[in-house]
């Protein structure tokens, strides 16, 4: 029968034919997910996982891209999150409740404390805070619930004593969540350090970093290997509405290919930097978790290895310098750019007074004005002159 054309333009899709095969895989994007007849509408179980029943629970596009972080990281099963905040809001209002004890290191990805802080004053959720590098100040409580692990830490990438901290947290019956960004998988396997039972339980990534490489894709995975555990993330999941684009997914599927080869380049850059950074005196402190004096060191050595080491690298200045100094420092670079994030194909330089981000004393960090370097894809020898020119203009500056 000849239907109207505003009816064809709406009822005409040209279905690809059983044949067809593309280098990347069709990219769906749904809210609805059409059922065949009422048969397939009541046989699904709106509880399983990994069934299709509705654009917020996931497509093939998603579930294609979470199987393959999964995969990368050692683990079984995956949700994904709209950013890596997200995610980690997700394992938190998933596992928190009032009177529970989470414990987070020092050096914790700064929004994951903010957000502790405030579920602390809202809900009674109490938080603790640990010396990454020292299991001793680990001292959960009999209320102790989660532990928050992150290797390197932020901004100034001490390593901690992951195996330690986990081995103490299984003890005291601790779940255990990774912010595994750092390592995206690929610097050591979080859910296999090589003895019997020791994994954490959660590995949470900013798949806005390495995975996408863009720079330009917000999203985050959790992953884990034990069926209850997801299942009770995916409850929390489903009722919170959290979903991603099949576009953004597609995108950062279509980057994953790569991720190994950008990860292992920046890492090498990294260190070429960290070697030319430690020769100059306008720093007093180069910190790497691959070079010997950073804090962790010998605990990075045990799982990781080089050509797995990230491309993050910071630096704290000489005290002589100071706000405005370190501020003209880096406005005077120019192929690194200002701005939040890494693992995409521009540099980036971020400022930090860790005066105002640490709540233990961190005696293993000299004073001075902070620095990250994020490396990107660019040349390292074009990234160490841009850094030379920084550093005369702010020479140039100081003897004025
Ligand atoms: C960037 C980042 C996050 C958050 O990811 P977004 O997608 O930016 O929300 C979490 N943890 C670490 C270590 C990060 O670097």
């Amino acid at each position: 029968m000849k239907k109207n054309p505003q009816t064809e333009l709406i009822h005409a899709p040209r279905k690809a034919p059983q044949y067809i095969s593309t280098v990347q895989p069709p990219l769906f994007r749904a809210s609805t997910i059409i059922f065949e007849n009422t048969n397939a509408l009541f046989d699904r179980h709106w509880t399983d996982d990994y069934d299709y029943s509705y654009g917020t629970h996931g497509t093939p596009t998603t579930f294609t891209l979470g199987d393959q972080i999964a995969q990368i990281e050692g683990g079984l099963h995956h949700l994904l999150a709209p950013s890596g905040l997200s995610a980690i809001n997700l394992v938190n209002s998933c596992f928190l409740s009032h009177g529970d004890e989470v414990w987070v290191a020092d050096n914790i990805y700064g929004p994951n404390m903010e957000h502790l802080r405030n579920l602390e004053k809202r809900y009674g959720i109490v938080v603790q805070v640990y010396n990454p590098i020292d299991v001793d100040t680990f001292t959960p409580s009999i209320n102790a619930k989660l532990i928050w692990l992150e290797a390197a830490g932020s901004v100034t990438l001490e390593f901690p004593d992951l195996i330690g901290l986990v081995q103490k947290a299984q003890a005291h019956n601790m779940l255990t969540a990774l912010d595994n960004t750092w390592g995206a998988g690929l610097a050591f396997n979080a859910f296999d350090f090589g003895i019997e039972h020791l994994s954490v339980d959660i590995s949470v990534h900013a798949l806005t970093k390495y995975p996408s490489g863009g720079g330009d894709i917000l999203m985050g995975s959790v992953v884990t290997r034990d069926k209850k555990l997801h299942h009770k993330l995916f409850r929390t999941h489903a009722i919170q509405g959290i979903s991603i684009s099949g576009d953004d997914a597609a995108q950062v599927q279509r980057s994953l290919a790569s991720m190994r080869l950008r990860y292992e380049h920046q890492s090498q850059s990294a260190l070429q930097l960290l070697q030319w950074l430690k020769q100059q005196t306008a720093f007093v402190q180069v910190l790497h978790p691959a070079d010997e004096s950073s804090a962790g060191h010998t605990y990075w050595k045990d799982i990781c290895t080089e050509q797995h080491s990230a491309g993050l690298v910071s630096v704290v200045f000489d005290p002589k310098y100071d706000v405005q100094d370190i501020r003209s420092f880096c406005d005077a670079l120019k192929l690194f750019k200002l701005g939040f994030s890494w693992g995409g194909p521009v540099s980036l330089v971020m400022l930090y007074n860790l005066k105002d981000m640490r709540v233990l004393e961190h005696s293993h960090i000299k004073a001075g004005l902070l620095v990250r370097f994020c490396i990107g894809l660019e040349h390292p020898a074009d990234l160490i002159q841009d850094i030379e020119n920084a550093l005369q203009h702010l020479n140039k500056r100081s003897l004025k």
